[in-house]
């Protein structure tokens, strides 16, 4: 295995130049402990962007990794596989809709709910040919495909990738008069995160999500919820709509359903929604793949099992108040639920984040001035406390 300075050339010399990743090469990990090839250890503090909320390589998740290896990987769709059945009554279990659409990468997904929104508006609520239209909310992040991007506001998102999908309105996030203003009889779906991860943990008004979803009622619009970040334990409920005691029309999931082993997504809702599509109007080759769902399987019972999402409620609160002690001008607001935090100051975070790294510490700033911790949720309290105290190092005035 080649050094750190070696990896990172070799891989800066052929790859296309689309992240700025911290200079660290990280070859091994365990739970929330990851290792650099010098055999320096860091505490991760990212969670591959809440993909491995439950730590990294935990053994049930491996075990089911292998066990479903020595049998069968890949069918595609053209025949059945043993695996996606049991999946499917997961996934309907935990978020009570009756049927799911399995995908692989978030943004796939965030595809999925957009074709099958749009579908729903042509042949179900009656919505005139090539229509329909679909709210979005400042700052979102819904991937990096041109549909998704195509729902973004940023504009460095979509520079010179024209031209983008038609039929996007974007509202200010958390602005229930403005979703009001913005709905026509054209409106298919208001699609939202509820909480904004890459936006730097942003979250809408309190009542915001309930208000939203009785106007979406009010008007037949689809109340679609992207909780790929914010979902499955990572806010301190199991989904972050459930801070406001709403069901979504539509769960978009990803990330830690494949518990940072397997890419794996879902659309899910119920059949008046999701029954639209019909065989041959969208697919995936890997999409439902029987390695993705058995590891998902094991994925969402360790979410169960270790009671990871109360966990991550209790050490989120104890973590933000610890971070709300520390006394600097340039911390502008620590905010957050659950272990989803971010810490907003006055000036650029990166060097704060170069400054954590040198202490064993790893995290990474959204959204230039917002510092962005949301380790794993089976971090112990001490390991909690270890991260703190170098929090407190770098942080204080
Ligand atoms: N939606 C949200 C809310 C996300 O946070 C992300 C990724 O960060 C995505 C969609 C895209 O997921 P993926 O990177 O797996 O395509």
């Amino acid at each position: 295995m080649g050094k750190t300075k070696e990896i990172i050339d070799l891989t800066e010399k052929y790859g296309a130049r689309n992240y700025h990743p911290l200079p660290i090469v990280i070859s091994k990990a365990e739970g929330v402990w990851v290792e650099d090839p010098e055999g320096n250890r860091y505490i991760d503090m990212l969670s591959a962007y809440s993909a491995v909320n439950q730590g990294h390589r935990h053994p049930k998740i491996i075990q089911a990794l292998k066990d479903q290896a020595d049998r069968i990987t890949l069918t595609s769709r053209a025949f059945h596989n043993d695996q996606l059945g049991p999946f499917y009554e997961k996934v309907t279990a935990m978020t009570k809709k009756n049927m799911i659409l399995p995908m692989n990468t978030g943004a796939e997904a965030v595809e999925t709910a957009v074709k099958a929104v749009r579908r729903w508006a042509y042949r179900v609520k009656g919505v005139e040919k090539n229509q329909a239209e679909i709210i979005v909310c400042e700052e979102n992040f819904h991937g990096r495909t041109m549909t998704a991007v195509s729902l973004s506001s940023n504009e460095e998102y979509k520079a010179d990738f024209g031209p983008m999908l038609p039929g996007i309105k974007v509202i200010p996030y958390g602005d229930a008069q403005a979703l009001k203003d913005a709905i026509t009889p054209s409106t298919a779906a208001f699609i939202f995160e509820p909480i904004q991860g890459e936006a730097g943990i942003n979250m809408p008004p309190e009542g915001f999500l309930k208000e939203a979803y009785d106007i979406c009622k009010d008007n037949n619009v689809l109340y679609v919820a992207d909780e790929i970040q914010a979902g499955l334990g990572r806010s301190g409920k199991l989904f972050a709509c459930d801070w406001e005691n709403v069901e979504p029309d539509m769960y978009i999931l990803g990330k830690a359903l494949g518990g940072g082993v397997m890419p794996i997504s879902v659309v899910c809702a119920n059949d008046d929604v999701l029954g639209v599509f019909e065989p041959g109007s969208h697919g995936s080759t890997f999409g439902g793949n029987p390695l993705a769902c058995a590891v998902s399987v094991a994925s969402l019972e360790v979410i169960e099992e270790e009671g990871l999402v109360e966990r991550s409620l209790k050490l989120g609160n104890y973590f933000m108040d610890e971070l709300r002690k520390i006394d600097n001008p340039k911390i502008k607001e620590v905010r957050g639920k659950g272990l989803f935090i971010g810490v907003e100051l006055t000036e650029p975070a990166r060097s704060y984040c170069e400054e954590l790294k040198e202490l064993g510490l790893l995290c990474k700033e959204t959204h230039e001035n917002v510092i962005r911790f949301a380790p794993p949720l089976v971090i112990s309290e001490e390991d909690l406390d270890w991260a703190l105290e170098r929090i407190r190092k770098v942080l204080s005035a």
